[in-house]
């Protein structure tokens, strides 16, 4: 449902600017629908979503569909689903530019009859050796001077079919001698007998980029064109193009204006779509949306949230200089926005059983079930309580036990009380082990009148807290564990092969136990998982009765996150 441009330059013209008038600043974002989105294209999406929100403005989701090939349905779904997903709505402005097709070949023509462009039947190798180069200026093609009733009649014979590809293209007529040399007479419109996904073999030529998007645009009102800065240097053809074709009475002024940003780049990440595509192809991710990848589906699957990329890419500014962002700021951004609101849980990532061994002695039998509680968050009482038991046997993290301290451990270790979090301060024994000396349960007492939050809970100091959870109860988890995917800053710098530097141990999955109060956990739902980090249900893999969590980032920065 984009807007569709028949007949002739001046109706389009018309049609864009009838419901588009109120708007006082207008953007767009124009995805070229060949692959999914990634952190790169989300600074674009924010910068161009968020001027129109602060000014009153409208954004143009704009599918760049002009080149025939590559494009699927899949990734213009997918695509608007992430803007959504990002929070953005374009409202009723989206657009495909194949819409534009027929004004495009018009306005062709009205350029080829007032001598402003070309039919150029140089072969590509001459064009490119007559283009000149820096400090050395081109030469004019022999086939520039022809009449613009000659250049008409071969143009429409190039878009009837009557040429095979590459044979000739249309160029603009501007100046072989430029010091710019995107101004070294542009190629407009090429030959490429292929089909497009929406119009079909109704053309067998097609608009370059240079040419296409001005057009694209002007005929949308876009006020502000905000794109990279490699265009940098196309901005005096943007400008010419749009100058003359509304000379020529087919545009109507104001004419959109070409800013430059720069791109975002995060270490230890790539964020070419080609380079992507290879990751998903050769299989070193599990898809575009593997939790290790920095396409906006993958990202989400690992458990940003919306917000926390919104913030990351605020926190770098739009600048004319190419940021390389520290792949750590995004995490920041993700801590800053959970701290606040994940509710807490205990997870057992490495389990080791502890045997409390005067269980049955204190609470009167083995099967007793004492109950805990503790608040799901500390701040936010709203959120309410978290409600498990305690049993005879808990698995606790194995690095909670040691059997000879080193400095400063205060957890368990034979001799020493900690506490158990919102249950009662146990005393360790000993352990357990098999024939090969292998601790396979850790042995403690119950202290008994201790459990937290009662009167005398406190007359036992104790210098170790720790997590646990009650085997009776804990629920069995698939727990991934991920690191970052390259084992370099950046990957692909300086026409390295970035598959050379894929971190072979950027996943590692663990069996743990998470308390029962997260049974019910929906895909797609964070905690804090005290200690540990921040963990969200997998989207694809969990299920109730066989959760899988994967872990979003750690508590703090640490080395591969
Ligand atoms: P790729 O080079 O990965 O194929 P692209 O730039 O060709 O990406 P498009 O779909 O054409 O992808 O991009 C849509 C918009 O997103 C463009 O306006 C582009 O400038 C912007 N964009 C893409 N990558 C980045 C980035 N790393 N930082 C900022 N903006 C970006
Ligand atoms: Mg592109
Ligand atoms: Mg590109």
């Amino acid at each position: 449902n984009g807007r569709h441009f028949a007949g002739t330059p001046g109706d389009a013209a018309h049609h864009a600017a009838g419901p588009l008038d109120e708007a006082r600043i207008r953007t767009r974002f124009p995805p070229e629908p060949n692959g999914y989105l990634h952190i790169g294209h989300a600074k674009s999406i924010c910068l161009n979503f968020g001027l129109a929100r602060d000014f009153g403005g409208a954004c143009h989701l704009r599918f760049d569909d002009t080149n025939p090939e590559k494009e699927e349905l899949e990734y213009v779904n997918a695509i608007k689903e992430m803007v959504q997903w990002l929070g953005w709505s374009w409202g009723g402005n989206l657009f495909e530019a194949s819409s534009y097709f027929d004004f495009m070949y018009a306005a062709a023509e009205a350029l080829i009859d007032a001598g402003h462009a070309y039919v150029d039947e140089q072969s590509a190798d001459e064009m490119r050796a007559n283009r000149g180069d820096f400090g050395k200026p081109g030469v004019n093609s022999p086939f520039r001077d022809r009449t613009p009733a000659e250049n008409l009649a071969r143009f429409r014979e190039m878009r009837d079919g009557r040429h095979a590809d590459g044979a000739m293209v249309l160029r603009a007529r501007i100046d072989m001698a430029s010091p710019n040399i995107n101004l070294r007479d542009p190629t407009l419109y090429r030959i490429k007998h292929a089909e497009h996904h929406a119009t079909g073999a109704k053309w067998c030529i097609y608009p370059m980029y240079t040419y296409a998007h001005p057009i694209e645009d002007a005929l949308e009102r876009i006020t502000h064109s905000i794109c990279t800065l490699e265009f940098e240097d196309q901005r005096p053809f943007y400008d010419w193009l749009l100058e003359h074709l509304a000379d020529l009475g087919l545009l109507a002024r104001p004419l959109p204006q070409q800013i430059e940003f720069g791109r975002l780049n995060l270490n230890y990440v790539v964020t070419s779509k080609r380079k992507l595509r290879q990751l998903v192809e050769e299989k070193h991710v599990s898809g575009w949306d593997d939790p290790r990848m920095p396409t906006l589906v993958g990202l989400r699957r690992r458990g940003f949230t919306p917000a926390s990329i919104r913030a990351m890419v605020e926190a770098t500014g739009a600048s004319k200089q190419n940021a390389w962002i520290d792949d750590t700021v995004l995490d920041q951004a993700l801590r800053a926005d959970l701290e606040p609101q994940a509710p807490r849980a205990f997870a057992v990532l490495q389990p080791l059983k502890l045997k409390l061994v005067n269980y049955a002695e204190v609470f009167g039998s083995s099967g007793h079930r004492e109950p805990c509680e503790t608040a799901a968050h500390p701040h936010k009482p709203e959120l309410g309580q978290r409600r498990f038991s305690l049993g005879p046997e808990l698995w606790i993290e194995a690095e909670d036990f040691v059997e000879v301290p080193p400095k400063g451990y205060f957890r368990l270790f034979p001799g020493n009380k900690v506490r158990l979090k919102a249950g009662y301060i146990v005393e360790c024994t000993g352990a357990e082990k098999d024939a090969d000396g292998k601790v396979t349960a850790v042995l403690a007492n119950v202290v008994p009148d201790t459990k937290s939050g009662t009167p005398g809970a406190d007359a036992v100091k104790v210098k170790g807290t720790i997590g646990w959870v009650g085997a009776h109860e804990a629920l069995a988890a698939e727990v991934r564990l991920y690191e970052r995917l390259f084992t370099e800053p950046q990957p692909d710098a300086g026409g390295r092969d970035f598959l050379e530097f894929v971190n072979p141990n950027s996943l590692r999955v663990v069996q743990g136990f998470v308390e029962p109060s997260l049974a019910d956990a929906g895909a797609g739902q964070r905690w804090q998982f005290e200690r540990h980090g921040y963990f969200v249900t997998d989207r694809v893999d969990h299920h109730a009765d066989r959760p899988v969590f994967n872990k979003i980032t750690g508590l703090k920065d640490s080395f591969g996150r």
